[in-house]
């Protein structure tokens, strides 16, 4: 990690902004790349996630490796991965609105430090609040959308996917159409 991200995962790990915070076992601030050309947001951490303190390391997570790896990207090599917010909500809970907003600071200061060139928000909660509020995710995943010179897709969150896998093929569509977007934007070093 570039030592800005490094200040910033140790200011993150004091704090106590909203109650999460209290029940956490780990802060799960992000993993990858800092200076990544794609980013790729969910909403936060789950049980696994919680224990090991990185995001994305459980059943959903190996999935989401898998896709990652189809099309030549990889956590430690060229992506940069984050949450909404970075403590786990009890029982896997979706975030409340007021968690998200008071984590939402963590996730901007994120966001400057990697400068994504693509944003890609895994599953409704993160697409909802970065792309817009009225997107629905089984309808809009794999769209392109324009927001202040980054390029955002949602994509269905890896979790959907093993809770129905007949919405494989159309996310591994996404993925193939994400890296043909990361090609001929010249991001491929
Ligand atoms: S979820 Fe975010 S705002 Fe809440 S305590 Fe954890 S780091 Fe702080």
């Amino acid at each position: 990690m570039c030592d800005n991200m490094i200040q910033l995962n140790n200011k993150c790990e004091m704090c106590m902004d909203c109650p999460l915070g209290k029940t956490r076992t780990n802060l799960v601030f992000g993993v990858g790349k800092p200076n990544a050309d794609i980013m790729f947001i969910g909403e936060g951490p789950g049980e696994q996630e919680d224990l090991k303190g990185e995001p994305f390391v459980g059943k959903a997570g190996i999935l989401l490796d898998k896709l990652l790896n189809c099309v030549h990207f990889d956590r430690h090599k060229n992506i940069y991965i984050a949450n909404i917010v970075k403590c786990r909500p009890p029982h896997n809970r979706d975030p409340l609105d007021d968690e998200q907003q008071a984590c939402m600071h963590w996730l901007e200061d994120q966001i400057n430090i990697v400068s994504p060139k693509i944003i890609v928000c895994l599953g409704r909660i993160a697409a909802q609040k970065l792309i817009d509020k009225d997107i629905r995710i089984t309808k809009d995943h794999g769209k392109i959308y324009n927001i202040n010179g980054v390029a955002m897709m949602p994509v269905l969150h890896p979790a959907a996917l093993l809770r129905n896998e007949n919405l494989l093929p159309g996310t591994f569509e996404d993925f193939l159409k994400l890296r043909e977007l990361y090609d001929e934007m010249g991001l491929a070093k």
